[in-house]
């Protein structure tokens, strides 16, 4: 590449930045350099260095979005600049994010009524919006106890071992105990006879997830509600349920719109889904929404007005880019409903079409359920040579990405490997990784000792 003569000092005669001290000189790692360079030795530094990840589109571990239209990359780019807050006062971004909270409290089947009305914000993603709900129930809770003249000091949340790491940062972060419904051989989401079970009076909420990140599998909300319903009854406690709709909430509305799970259920008082995930946005926004006003305290709203509007701000952060916003209120009036069936509906194909052809190897069982997230997680019959941890690593080769891990507690002798689908997984990509999945096998299998056939 040659680049013009902006390049100065000693490199002032060198018209090529490979021939230039930026690329013999390693640059400071732990201090700000000295000097400046010129803007395109800059580039080129960040972007050889970037250039060393995996391609995001490969990486078929990930929930998040790796690819929008090019129409919505040129609305975010041009919005680079646009701080979601305090803007004016009618910015465009807040009224576009109380529009998305509006359709995502209806998708959820929020009640509309005098008394109750949703409400609910954008975050950073689905984390923030966790500890955002899982503050108001411990807030609710202590306020319940206080009124009662009942010690607060050991608040608890029921939760299946299936959990995201999130909820245990909940828990460390904010001083609540989480009680987890260990997972079991065939059982790998939460026991609600168990989950219910492990309620007392210091419980919080329960806490149920729609769509595992370990297997895509749902909890049953709903049992876990008519359990909870009655042993409330039983007992006089108000113990609410959280939804962790992080990846389910926008793939149960389009594709298993009979499956009740949502606000639909009366103690189900909040829900959080991400917006980076299947709400096909990349990354960057999560959204929490409440059943209404009166399950989100007061105390949790700040209004601001140094900045010259009053917009009620309940986030863990102040600034941030507006882009996400904008982007996910573009796919929602992009696609629709219909759009959304469809992108989905291509998903969940594509992950039964992968399925089938990982089976059809013959060396893998399914631990994926047919229902769930459209993924595809799934163990080696035999392990005696070679670990799913070899293969993952093996196709690293052929640029893809795929995660192995182990489950947790109770059934953590079982690893898998991971194949999310996501939009833009297409079905051709699919016969290339089956095809590269078969070539990692053959060449596992004749080089692992042992082998006598
Ligand atoms: C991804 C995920 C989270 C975390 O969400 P972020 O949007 O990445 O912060 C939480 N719960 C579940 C079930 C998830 O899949």
């Amino acid at each position: 590449m040659v680049l013009s003569s902006t390049l100065t000092g000693s490199d002032e005669y060198v018209q090529n930045i490979f021939a230039s001290r930026y690329v013999r000189n390693p640059l400071p790692r732990f201090k700000m350099p000295e000097s400046s360079m010129p803007k395109e030795a800059a580039y080129q530094v960040v972007n050889d260095e970037l250039m060393l990840d995996g391609n995001p589109r490969m990486d078929l571990g990930i929930f998040t979005t790796t690819w929008m239209e090019p129409e919505c990359d040129k609305l975010m780019m041009s919005s680079l600049n646009k701080n979601f807050v305090g803007m004016d006062e009618k910015p465009a971004p807040t009224e576009m994010e109380n529009r998305c909270v509006n359709m995502i409290a209806n998708l959820f089947h929020a009640p509309i009524g005098d008394d109750e009305k949703a409400i609910g914000v954008a975050t950073v993603g689905s984390s923030e919006a966790m500890m955002l709900a899982g503050l108001a129930f411990k807030r609710k809770w202590e306020a319940r106890r206080r009124e009662q003249g009942k010690p607060c000091d050991k608040p608890n949340m029921v939760t299946g071992a299936n959990v995201h790491v999130c909820w245990n940062k909940f828990g460390r972060y904010f001083d609540v105990e989480l009680k987890e419904v260990k997972l079991e051989e065939g059982c790998t989401v939460m026991d609600p006879y168990k989950a219910v079970e492990m309620v007392d009076e210091n419980t919080i909420c329960v806490a149920t997830t729609l769509g595992s990140s370990l297997t895509g599998e749902f909890d049953d909300v709903k049992f876990v509600h008519e359990l909870l319903t009655k042993k409330n009854e039983e007992t006089g406690w108000e113990t609410p349920i959280h939804v962790d709709a992080a990846s389910g909430g926008f793939i149960a509305p389009f594709i298993y719109p009979e499956l009740q799970w949502d606000f639909s259920l009366p103690l189900v008082k909040s829900i959080n889904v991400s917006g980076h995930k299947y709400g096909l946005v990349y990354p960057g926004i999560g959204w929490v929404v409440w059943r209404s006003k009166a399950e989100l305290p007061e105390e949790l709203i700040f209004y601001v007005n140094y900045v010259g509007c009053d917009q009620p701000t309940f986030t863990l952060s102040f600034s941030k880019g507006s882009n996400q916003v904008i982007a996910q209120y573009y796919q929602f009036i992009r696609l629709g409903f219909e759009g959304y069936k469809n992108v989905i509906g291509n998903c969940q194909e594509n992950a039964r079409m992968l399925r089938e052809e990982i089976v059809k190897t013959g060396y893998f069982e399914l631990v994926s359920k047919e229902v769930g997230v459209p993924l595809v997680t799934f163990s080696l019959k035999d392990n005696s040579k070679y670990s799913v941890f070899d293969i993952s690593k093996a196709l690293r080769r052929f640029g893809w990405m795929i995660p192995a891990y182990t489950l947790p507690p109770n059934v953590e002798h079982v690893a898998v490997l991971r194949v999310v689908v996501r939009m833009d997984f297409s079905s051709n990509l699919i016969d290339r990784l089956v095809k590269d999945i078969r070539i990692i096998l053959e060449e596992l299998d004749q080089s692992s000792p042992g082998e006598t056939s």
